[in-house]
């Protein structure tokens, strides 16, 4: 099988959108809405564990249910963004604290590369973060049993920096490679991906006038390219960061 070479030009229409939130927020409230009315019915011959049971059952629900309404919330942020110049060992740094316990007890190393001489990008902290957070996260998941996770930050051509994102996963098929970036399109189980994370990271990269690749090959593992724009390409053509709904 050929590395799979990918660029996200797609924008996840508002159709698939919608239809999305109303598939994955029916699930949850239908099932909390069948295991209450089973308990009322019962009401009398309920045993307490089994009480106890259908109630965790309920709770679990709708914990699936605001998940996907914090991610929606998410996905949708336009306000509190704060542009600076960041710099990319710090913001790497910064977001590897936030992964790192989960790495070391999914058996992941964790290898950064960043040369001293890297350019600063101007973005949003937190946003940026928000973005790491999802790939290494995504990388953790498809490292069943281990791996390797590698960042590495580099120069590229047009005053970008490009930021790649390695796995030694399970990789990805053609299919799926096609999909990634839709919204609620996940092959993890349910309660375990809301398909959300790579459509937000998707909003987050076009808002920093970014753009995103992904190479993968099945069993060998997953390269996300994330290209932001240097603070000298910035300040020497564009002057300030498209901030643009679209
Ligand atoms: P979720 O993680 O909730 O499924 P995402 O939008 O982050 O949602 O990812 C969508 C899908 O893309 C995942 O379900 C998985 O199939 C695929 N994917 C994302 N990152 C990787 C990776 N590093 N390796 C393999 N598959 C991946």
């Amino acid at each position: 099988r050929q590395n799979q070479l990918i660029e996200s030009r797609k924008l996840s229409s508002i159709g698939t959108l919608t239809s999305g939130i109303a598939h994955e927020l029916n699930n949850p409230l239908n099932n909390v809405s069948l295991t209450a009315d089973t308990m009322l019915e019962e009401f009398e011959e309920l045993e307490a564990d089994e009480a106890k049971e259908m109630l965790n059952d309920i709770i679990n629900e709708i914990g699936r249910a605001s998940e996907v309404v914090r991610n929606l919330l998410d996905f949708s942020r336009e306000s509190e963004q704060s542009i600076s110049e960041l710099g990319v060992e710090t913001l790497i740094n910064e977001t590897k604290k936030l992964v790192v316990n989960q790495l070391r007890l999914d058996k992941i190393t964790l290898n950064i590369n960043i040369p001293a001489d890297i350019p600063k990008v101007l973005g949003d902290l937190n946003s940026l973060q928000q973005v790491f957070i999802n790939l290494f996260m995504n990388a953790d998941h498809a490292m069943e049993g281990g791996g390797t996770l590698t960042v590495t930050a580099s120069s590229a051509p047009d005053n970008y920096v490009r930021f790649d994102v390695t796995d030694t996963g399970c990789g990805m098929t053609a299919e799926t490679l096609e999909r990634i970036f839709d919204p609620f399109f996940t092959t993890k189980p349910v309660g375990k991906g809301t398909g959300l994370g790579l459509s937000i990271i998707y909003g987050l990269i076009k808002k920093h006038s970014g753009f995103i690749e992904v190479q993968s090959k099945l069993e060998v593992g997953t390269t996300f390219s994330i290209y932001l724009p240097a603070v000298s390409q910035l300040e020497n053509s564009h002057g300030q960061i498209s901030s643009g709904s679209n």
